[in-house]
């Protein structure tokens, strides 16, 4: 079911309460250490001005378990958005009570940022009344923080419960774009999955399998995959408790004619250590005290051609240990050749957005998510709380 969007609603002259996700890394400083969140809940906020609202943003940062924790407070962000916006923002020290529905009443900045909503046990909690509170400060709830929208917290499931209640302009390209690749992607599709686990990833194979050609593996995940079919993967990272979901994995993409590719060769390391002693091998000859830590160039070069005829591209987690330069490789020759293709490619947030920031190829994708945890749930074909709690159209 479609959900109302800001386009759907009269927002003039009214008080909104926007849901934004400004969980974002801080310097040694205290400032904003990477201002893609603030930059993407924009849209919204000049949508909103422009039709003479007041804005009121909520967000979390950090996890302060409820208490206020001074290296949590949102101040920096709010700063860092008044500077991006050029306007003036008026952080409020706090985010619930007489006082913060007071300063909102009169104040003469048009955008207000509330404390962190988890100085509060109960955001998390999401008790109803802490979602009262919050809702008692607008006539219209607008949910944009698209990160956070797995989880059911007050300001995402209870507050849309008491007002009228629409998604922002970031969170319906979010689901816009995310949506698609599962309804009408153009062929040939190819995703591209590591990181660490293979019990993160599984569920978004399964979400993707009926809709992708191809699915290129790398990154931990792909050694439980080698292990289960008879491949000695050394020390390299192994959950053997997925063995059974591995193999029904393979079984379906199988069954359903879908190949999936695991690398021929890796960059091995002799402990898990930036400056571990290394060498490229075949993927049937990992020594057995040493361990995979990243795709090997034969990999890379294999992986490269693939993802070159591609029409769409979705790619999720890093190819190997990205964050060492000895093991970077395989993540950014990958990255670059997403970049090189013609296909639209879709980025699933966390670490492989970091991965492109650190390669400077960022701006060479279609669309990067802001959401890491959201965009994997949504592609495993799963519910987002915070989307289901908004008004269908
Ligand atoms: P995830 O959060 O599951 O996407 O995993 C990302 C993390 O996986 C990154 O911090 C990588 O350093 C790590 N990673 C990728 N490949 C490997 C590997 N072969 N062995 C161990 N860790 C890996």
């Amino acid at each position: 079911m479609r959900k109302k969007s800001l386009e759907d609603i009269d927002v003039e002259g009214k008080n909104v309460l926007v849901r934004v996700d400004y969980n974002v890394p801080l310097d040694k400083h205290g400032r904003v250490a990477d201002d893609r969140r603030v930059k993407g809940s924009i849209p919204t906020i000049r949508y909103l001005l422009d039709r003479g609202c007041k804005v009121i943003l909520i967000s979390h940062l950090g996890r302060p378990k409820g208490k206020l924790v001074k290296s949590f407070r949102l101040k920096p962000a709010g700063r860092c958005l008044s500077q991006l916006m050029d306007i003036p923002v008026r952080c409020l020290p706090e985010c619930v009570g007489d006082k913060v529905r007071k300063a909102v009443e009169k104040s003469s900045e048009s955008v207000i940022l509330l404390e962190n909503l988890r100085f509060h046990p109960g955001e998390r909690e999401n008790s109803p009344v802490f979602a009262q509170e919050l809702a008692s400060l607008a006539d219209i709830y607008v949910n944009d923080a698209f990160a956070t929208a797995h989880r059911a917290h007050a300001s995402t499931v209870g507050v849309p419960k008491l007002l009228p209640s629409v998604m922002g302009l970031l969170m319906e390209k979010e689901l816009e774009t995310l949506g698609s690749l599962l309804t009408e992607p153009p062929h040939p599709f190819i995703a591209i999955l590591g990181g660490n686990k293979v019990s993160d990833k599984l569920g978004v194979i399964e979400g993707l399998i009926n809709v992708v050609d191809t699915i290129l593996i790398g990154g931990g995940m792909c050694f439980t995959f080698l292990k289960v079919t008879g491949i000695e993967i050394g020390h390299s990272v192994y959950e053997k408790e997925q063995e059974g979901e591995t193999l029904g994995a393979l079984k379906e993409a199988r069954e359903k004619n879908i190949k999936l590719v695991v690398p021929v060769d890796f960059t091995v390391a002799d402990r898990f250590d930036k400056d571990a002693n290394t060498k490229v091998v075949p993927y049937t000859m990992i020594p057995p005290d040493w361990m995979g830590l990243d795709i090997g160039p034969s990999t890379v070069e294999k992986y490269r051609e693939i993802i070159l005829e591609a029409a769409t591209i979705f790619w999720n987690g890093p190819m190997g240990v990205f964050e060492w330069e000895p093991f970077s490789l395989g993540t950014k020759g990958v990255a670059q050749a997403i970049a090189d293709s013609r296909g639209t490619s879709v980025v699933g947030g966390g670490d492989s957005d970091a991965a492109l920031h650190q390669f400077g190829l960022e701006e060479e994708m279609t669309f990067i998510s802001t959401g890491g945890g959201a965009c994997v749930r949504l592609l495993e074909g799963k519910n987002l709380p915070g989307v289901d709690a908004l008004e269908n159209q």
